[in-house]
């Protein structure tokens, strides 16, 4: 009976004949009243399963996402198919708030979405309880739990909602998550009677391969040309996506790149290039990926390790999601398995780490009980030196101190030189003819800049006033000194916005069950990553195991199943003799150099 009426809200509104997978069994549950839970992979047709719940409910249903790009989008699709949606964004007065409520009320809306930083205004929360709502949709779900590698400590603002709405069945959606957070997140959503519906997490047509190499560079350079279409590398900094992304294109793979320290203009033309296969790869850190809807990614490499199989999971998941065969290389060697087990043994000096926040506090005059919403910016580098820290650690402490809920890191965003022309040209003429000359022709080029910032490209301009760049940047500094120009210089800075006040010195002190939980999840997630890496089993079964999946049959395709135990003595010979060094040999035949030599 539900389902018929499901059946007919999905042709009506979506235009599709049937359900896919567990959406019919989620949407059954949701429906019939009783709090539900989906656990869908990637790609799976989650929005679906809370929507059409939505849409045969009487009343509102309230959706929570952690990610304005992502709710923005589900708003939209929603809107397009002429259902009503309401989207909570930017600033509210509370007369505004009034309003959207009222609207929301006597304007027949289906849903509204927002951000679970929003359920701590208390008067947000207020008009939530007089409102007319059927179901609570919680997206992203996994974000509530500390145990994951997502925790978002504005999640938590959820458990406030649910004390106030507790009559509302929820359905809370999320990809796939380790036992110990689909526990935590079933706890901290109040839950614990939910109907769990978990699908597979295997995706067949994805086939992994785990390659150790002791020349990166020489296999991916070697892998490139055979790979069809066009993929995504990626990698953990910023400076390797750039020169890979150069050494590729130099090559004759035409590559772009991308990371957050990249300007948003950039961003996009960089992201286009690649949506639209102008070039054969996207070097990226973890930064892209998130929202990306491109269904022929064809392969996904791993430069380095990642940290997490949560994280390698999710990026290779980015590939074949048209369903087409698509094959993923992690290439690992020596230095990442040493990487990782480092970051086993540094665990945080939590006194160290409270120590910081409160130096940190004060040199920026951040009173006890004060700057909830006053952002620090900062350059990383000039940080580190100032507190004597070593970059790695000082980010580790920005973390640590971000994952209790006590400041959001904003990671850089790099700035263009920016100038503007704040005197006339009387003053110019009185100038030594070579600062003259350079005036005139920032004002030819540049009219604007007498009434505002505009960016200013330095490499070109300098080389048309034939100086390098850097003497070009000098004569800039002179000016703005002597007051002709304001020159604002390109820099890189992050910041730390504040998210609450800040606590005194008996609040601040971690509390030992958080810091234990902190510890060993990364503990946990890092094993998890060297478990899976070392593992001679089929690597679909590890994931399964690390997710607390049945683990089903070998795959047959991922690189443990056909892995060559016995390599062709004759093919090796003719290898060689071919010029083939013993790695690309390994990396080829996908053998081990023990059995190699056998
Ligand atoms: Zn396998």
């Amino acid at each position: 009976m539900i389902i018929n009426d499901a059946k007919k809200v999905l042709k009506q509104y979506w235009g599709y004949d049937d359900f896919r997978g567990l959406q019919a069994d989620i949407i059954r549950a949701a429906v019939s009243g009783v709090n539900t839970v989906g656990l869908l992979p990637t790609g799976g047709g989650k929005s679906i399963c809370y929507q059409i719940p939505g849409l045969l409910y009487p009343g509102l249903t309230i959706v929570i996402s952690p990610l304005v790009a992502l709710m923005e989008d589900q708003h939209n699709g929603l809107v397009d198919r002429g259902i009503k949606s309401y989207h909570f964004k930017g600033s509210y007065t509370p007369r505004k708030l009034d309003e959207a409520f009222r609207n929301l009320r006597y304007g027949n809306y289906k849903f509204a979405f927002f951000a679970p930083e929003r359920i701590s205004n208390p008067l947000f929360l207020e008009y939530l309880s007089h409102a007319d709502i059927s179901l609570l949709a919680i997206d992203e779900a996994h974000c509530i739990s500390q145990w994951g590698f997502d925790f978002r400590p504005s999640y938590l603002n959820v458990k406030l909602l649910r004390e106030t709405l507790l009559e509302v069945p929820v359905i809370a959606l999320t990809a796939s998550a380790t036992t110990r957070v689909k526990r935590d997140m079933l706890e901290q959503l109040m839950i614990a009677d939910a109907e769990v519906f978990e699908g597979s997490i295997r995706r067949p047509n994805l086939h992994l391969q785990a390659r150790f190499t002791p020349n990166k560079e020489r296999q991916l350079l070697r892998l490139i040309p055979t790979l069809p279409g066009t993929g995504i590398i990626y990698a953990k900094t910023r400076r390797t996506c750039e020169k890979l992304a150069q050494l590729l294109s130099e090559e004759g793979h035409p590559s772009s790149y991308y990371h957050a320290g990249l300007e948003d203009d950039q961003k996009s033309a960089h992201s286009k290039a690649w949506l639209n296969n102008q070039v054969k790869a996207m070097v990226a850190t973890t930064a892209f990926g998130m929202g990306i809807d491109k269904g022929d990614v064809k392969w996904v490499i791993h430069w380095d390790a990642p940290d997490t199989l949560e994280g390698y999971y999710q990026e290779v998941g980015r590939a074949g999601r048209d369903g087409s065969v698509s094959t993923t290389y992690l290439l690992f060697h020596q230095y990442d398995i040493a990487r990782l087990r480092k970051a086993i043994e540094e665990l945080p000096d939590v006194r160290a780490v409270e120590s910081f926040y409160n130096k940190f506090c004060s040199r920026e005059q951040i009173a006890y009980g004060s700057g909830e919403g006053h952002k620090v910016s900062f350059s990383i580098l000039e940080l580190a030196k100032k507190h004597q820290l070593p970059i790695a650690q000082l980010l580790s402490y920005i973390r640590l101190i971000q994952h209790r809920g006590l400041w959001q890191f904003i990671e850089s965003e790099r700035s263009v030189p920016k100038i503007k022309l704040t005197s006339q040209l009387h003053v110019w003429e009185r100038l030594p003819s070579k600062d003259y000359e350079l005036l005139i022709a920032m004002y030819r080029l540049y009219p604007h800049a007498t009434d505002d910032f505009v960016r200013i490209d330095l490499a070109r301009f300098a080389g048309m006033m034939q100086q390098t760049k850097a003497d070009f940047e000098k004569r800039l500094e002179l000016l703005h000194e002597k007051g002709i120009l304001e020159y604002a210089p390109e820099q890189s800075a992050s910041a730390l916005l504040f998210t609450q006040p800040r606590p005194g010195a008996k609040a601040l002190k971690f509390p030992a069950k958080f810091i234990d939980a902190w510890v060993k999840s990364k503990e946990e997630r890092t094993e998890g990553m060297l478990t899976f890496l070392e593992s001679e089993s089929c690597l679909f079964q590890e994931i399964e195991m690390y997710f607390g999946q049945v683990k089903g049959a070998p795959c047959g395709t991922c690189s443990n199943c056909t892995r060559n135990h016995y390599p062709d003595q004759t093919q090796v010979e003719r290898m060689q003799k071919e010029g083939a060094k013993l790695d690309d040999i390994w990396f080829d035949l996908n053998c081990s150099p023990d059995e190699l030599k056998s």
